[in-house]
């Protein structure tokens, strides 16, 4: 037996378990091996009944002698109760609310094993336990009780039939049998961090040894918990900057960064760029110059400046002779990003193109040819860009606006465009993640953070009205367009009703046109309004002709009108915690006081946190934070567009220390690896770790 042997040929498996293990993903050996206990129980203290004292925590080995359900009318509320005994034949009574499904488990004549506190029973006058956690003792697995009583035990999330206590025999077995697997962790990086070895690592996650502290082993954080979460970051680590070299070294355009250029971004910028920006902007300049593909992610809060840095990176490229596409996840954002560029780029006489799916079949012709032509210099569009036949003559750099909605694929054909030569890519997200996290997230990616906001901006006012009192949030907004303001009102939209949302704006647009607000212009813009009408409806807004537009979530990025200080956000119980930070972020865009009012029902627990962090907060980073622990990783990332690879360990959260640590040893050992044969070794682990991890190859 090794770690690669199949799990079917381990003593214990037949079909049915080895089809239950492989359901969770356990194929072989080393899968199992690094399937970790999610809690641990201190069993050690194994007594018989008549040994027992009240307020002990103790593990008995006894038989069940009754069971009952007490009279409760509903079934399903019964109280269950049993009675134990054992050799030193005395009687403890064990009692569970809500425990009539345990008629079906527990039977007189039952071998068993209970944990819990003792207790005194006053009702019937002798030992009792409340909710005891419990093992039933038969079957084949139980030969050694040893292995599940009578010391600090694993406890594993069941895969299907198999359950914890089968895993354990399991685990057990095969920790017996396998030779000690070898440890290719770089010694150097094991001495410095006082890492144990593998070997002693895996046997001490199944197994932890008798002293071991439960509460560290509860919190991952025993030196076997510690050293495989480092291990599988540390491989991860190492795999992704393997990676992102070799990509690094793919031919690529190599732009010149001379005087006019330098010239020209001078006469494009409408403000002195902050600190931030300016680092960002040398980041890129740097990748651009250099004669290999860039794949930047550039980070920034809403609101940072994001857009003004790409815009600077699009003139190196034109200038440079060559073509920009910027790509938006939406028809509407791409025509934001279309008339911020035209504003933008007027003093340089450059003419951007918008091409989205409402084009007329008519002028998509006639922009496809400027565009293969080399006429067009910049072309804003959506994935349509990608999708539809359109020939760049010499595209340069694309710029890919809010990563989390474009997947690896669509990077993929994007590459293919360029003509000959890998395009450099810049890719701008407003979800702000640490770095680590999301060098490890956006794995193929550099990534640049913008930290800092423009000057002169006022924190945002974030207040959580009642549905009730909604009357007053409309009498704000009428003080604030009194003194000059504007405002939005937005409205949910969840994808599959935007039909719904739509009818809702509409709704609220009537109300507040026709009642609320009868001498003011309001305006009203949805997804499904023709692309001519949206246009006409943002363009109004942005020129302060409508005081306040209803919006379904549309505008949820990209809209940039710096006199509007009021975000009103209907129903903001049902909108996530990043989507809300986005919507916020188109106020406060001016020098003005600007307010973000969440009007929301009843709210759940959760929902209550979401509101609560957004009143409390207006860190992006923080906001992000909360976000994905209320989320989890894999719905806040949206695990398969973003190949956030499937950790077994750790957990890129609530481990985030370690993943930090992990990246720095895993970044210098890569560039300044100890020895050629130390480094070779390494190598070779990663690509057999990736290809049986990942399913991935070309590492390295
Ligand atoms: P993001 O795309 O990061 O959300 P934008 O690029 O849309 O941010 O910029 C937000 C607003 O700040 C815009 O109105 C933009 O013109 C303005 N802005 C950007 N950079 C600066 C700067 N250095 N100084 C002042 N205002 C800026
Ligand atoms: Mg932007």
């Amino acid at each position: 037996m090794d770690l690669s042997t199949p799990l079917t040929y381990v003593k214990g498996v037949g079909p049915a378990r080895a089809a239950f293990l492989e359901a969770k993903g356990l194929k072989t050996v080393e899968d199992l091996l690094y399937y970790a206990p999610f809690r641990y129980e201190d069993r050690s203290n194994v007594k018989p009944i008549r040994a027992l004292a009240p307020g002990e925590m103790a593990t008995v080995l006894c038989a069940v002698r009754s069971t009952k359900v007490a009279g409760f009318q509903r079934q399903k509320l019964g109280l269950f109760e049993a009675t134990f005994t054992d050799a030193s034949g005395a009687i403890l009574n064990g009692k569970w609310f809500h425990g009539a499904y345990l008629n079906d488990v527990l039977a007189p004549g039952q071998k068993i094993a209970l944990f819990g506190k003792v207790e005194f029973d006053s009702y019937s006058r002798g030992l009792s336990m409340m909710h005891p956690e419990f093992e039933i003792l038969t079957g084949d697995e139980d030969g050694d009780a040893a292995l599940h009583t009578g010391r600090v035990v694993p406890i594993y999330e069941a895969a299907g039939k198999v359950t914890t206590r089968v895993l354990r025999a399991l685990l057990h077995r095969i920790l017996e049998g396998l030779a000690p697997v070898d440890d290719p962790m770089p010694p150097h990086i094991a001495r410095q961090m006082g890492l144990p070895k593998r070997w002693d690592a895996i046997r001490g996650l199944h197994f932890p040894p008798q002293d071991s502290d439960l509460r560290l082993l509860n919190a991952f954080r025993s030196p076997a918990q510690y050293r495989l979460i480092f291990e599988e970051f540390f491989w991860l680590e190492c795999g992704l900057e393997l990676k992102r070299a070799r990509a690094r070294l793919d031919p690529g355009v190599g732009f010149e960064l001379t005087d006019r250029v330098r010239e020209r971004i001078k006469q494009m910028l409408p403000f002195k760029p902050t600190g931030a920006q300016k680092r960002v902007l040398g980041e890129i300049a740097r990748d651009m110059e250099a004669p290999h593909p860039m794949y930047r992610l550039l980070q920034g809060d809403v609101g940072s400046g994001k857009t003004l840095v790409a815009a600077q990176a699009a003139i190196i490229a034109i200038e440079n002779g060559y073509q920009v596409a910027i790509l938006a996840p939406t028809e509407i954002l791409a025509t934001q990003h279309f008339f911020y560029f035209k504003r933008l780029f007027q003093k340089l006489d450059y003419t951007p193109i918008l091409l989205t799916g409402s084009n007329t079949a008519k002028e998509k012709i006639g922009l496809k040819k400027l565009v293969g032509a080399g006429l067009a210099k910049l072309i804003v569009g959506t994935h349509a860009l990608l999708e539809e036949d359109v020939q760049f003559s010499k595209l340069g750099l694309a710029v890919v606006d809010e990563q989390h909605r474009f997947g690896v694929e669509q990077r993929q054909k994007l590459l293919e465009k360029g003509a000959g030569k890998h395009p450099d890519v810049l890719v701008m997200t407003a979800t702000p993640i640490p770095r680590t996290l999301a060098l490890t997230i956006y794995g193929d990616l550099d990534v640049s953070v913008i930290d800092e906001m423009p000057p002169g901006r006022k924190p945002i006012i974030t207040k959580r009205v009642d549905q009730v009192r909604v009357e007053q949030v409309y009498s704000f907004l009428r003080q604030q367009i009194d003194a000059g303001r504007q405002a939005y009102v937005v409205y949910p939209v969840i994808e599959e009703s935007e039909t719904k949302a739509m009818k809702a704006a509409q709704q609220m647009h009537e109300q507040l046109s026709k009642i609320v607000y009868p001498d003011l212009r309001v305006g009203l813009l949805h997804g499904k309004l023709p692309a001519a009408e949206k246009e006409a409806a943002m363009d109004k807004f942005a020129r302060g002709e409508t005081q306040i537009l209803v919006a379904t979530t549309v505008i949820e990025v990209g809209v940039d009108v710096p006199n509007a200080t009021v975000m009103v956000i209907e129903q903001a119980e049902r909108f996530g915690l990043s989507q809300l930070h986005q919507l916020r972020g188109r106020v406060g865009r001016g020098g003005e006081q600007s307010y973000c009012i969440l009007v929301t029902e009843k709210l759940n627990q959760i929902a209550g946190e979401r509101i609560r962090t957004m009143v409390e907060s207006s860190d992006g980073f923080h906001i992000a934070e909360v976000d994905m622990k209320l989320r989890g990783p894999g719905e806040f990332f949206g695990t398969k567009q973003s190949g956030l690879p499937a950790l077994q360990i750790g957990n890129i959260i609530r481990d985030a220390d370690i993943l930090e640590i992990a990246r720095n040893e895993a970044a210098s050992f890569v560039a300044h690896p100890p020895s050629e044969p130390e480094f070779r070794k390494a190598v070779l682990h990663i690509r057999g770790h990736w290809q049986r991890r990942y399913g991935l190859v070309q590492v390295g």
